[in-house]
């Protein structure tokens, strides 16, 4: 495990093979006075017990706030290991984490780091969640996914950003992009001097408006910036991804309104089967998503709805 001290009190958790099934995934942790906050859990009791054993000394006298910044697998697998700590997410994390948790720990269980038992946030909240005394904020940030939110260390202006930027683009899984042109935006104007991100470490500013750039582009049924693909040429493939997956979210979301037991994987599963893709690959990963025709899904789609 490699720990990088990030101002005063931040330190950066990253994890090596054997100890972690998915590298490049980070936990931060901000040493508050009365708390220590958490930021994510990562992929299972393995990792976080490498953490507890770093902060045991300093963690007896304080309590401990996990902060999950949306409801993703590996950021929640964690959070059943440490006994005393309270939970906190956005409320719409929380019902993601209900109704998909079960479900992702099924199909990514070959991830599975130690022993993991699903555990859903504590506390909730809608817009904003402050502690005061200690300068931290937990802020709704959607974007990446419809719950995600970010944390803010106000007395050192370094904020956690988890999955809403990622160099050199981020991944969508919700269907409201102009949320997350908002939430970039916002992100901007909190003269932050660090960004702490889950997958990419520290983003420099540059790269959070490369983000946004492209996040607009999308909206605006634009190509990806030319000097994006000309540093990142291998970015097609998630970029195509993104796309396809805005685009069955949007219409998926259209029929869940109109139909109560609207079920969305068999709504897939069947979408798949009439475009004729090879049934070996309905697994609904990302070179999977990626590798549909945009104008043939879109046709397909508008005959949906
Ligand atoms: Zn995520």
């Amino acid at each position: 495990m490699k720990v990088t001290e990030i101002g005063s009190r931040g330190l950066m958790f990253d994890f090596e093979d054997g100890e972690t099934t998915l590298g490049q995934t980070i936990v931060y942790l901000i040493k508050g006075e009365k708390y220590f906050f958490l930021c994510d859990t990562q992929t299972g009791s393995k990792p976080m017990n490498l953490v507890k054993d770093y902060i045991e000394e300093e963690l007896k006298n304080k309590q401990l706030i996990i902060f999950n910044s949306h409801y993703h697998w590996d950021h929640i697998w964690g959070n059943d290991f440490f006994e005393d700590s309270i939970i906190v997410s956005h409320s719409k994390a929380r019902d993601n984490m209900i109704e998909n948790a079960e479900k992702e720990l099924k199909e990514n269980s070959k991830f599975v780091e130690g022993k993991i038992k699903i555990k859903y946030p504590d506390i909730t909240f809608d817009k904003k969640l402050s502690f005061e005394d200690e300068g931290v904020e937990f802020i709704y940030a959607p974007g990446h996914t419809s719950g995600h939110a970010i944390c803010y260390d106000k007395k050192e202006k370094i904020v956690f950003v988890g999955d809403l930027v990622e160099e050199p683009i981020p991944m969508f899984f919700d269907k409201d992009l102009d949320a997350f042109r908002n939430s970039l935006e916002y992100i901007l104007t909190m003269n932050a001097n660090t960004y702490v991100t889950t997958h990419s470490y520290i983003a420099s500013e540059e790269m959070v408006n490369v983000n946004l750039q492209y996040v607009k582009a999308v909206i605006d049924n634009k190509k990806t910036p030319e000097k994006i693909l000309k540093n990142y040429p291998d970015i097609e493939t998630l970029d195509k991804f993104n796309r396809n997956n805005v685009m069955m979210l949007k219409y998926e979301n259209i029929l869940k309104n109109s139909n109560n037991n609207f079920d969305g994987d068999r709504f897939r599963e069947e979408l798949y089967k009439e475009m004729k893709i090879d049934k070996s690959k309905y697994d609904s990963s990302v070179e999977m998503i990626a590798s549909i025709d945009k104008d043939k899904l879109e046709k397909k789609l508008k005959e949906k709805v």
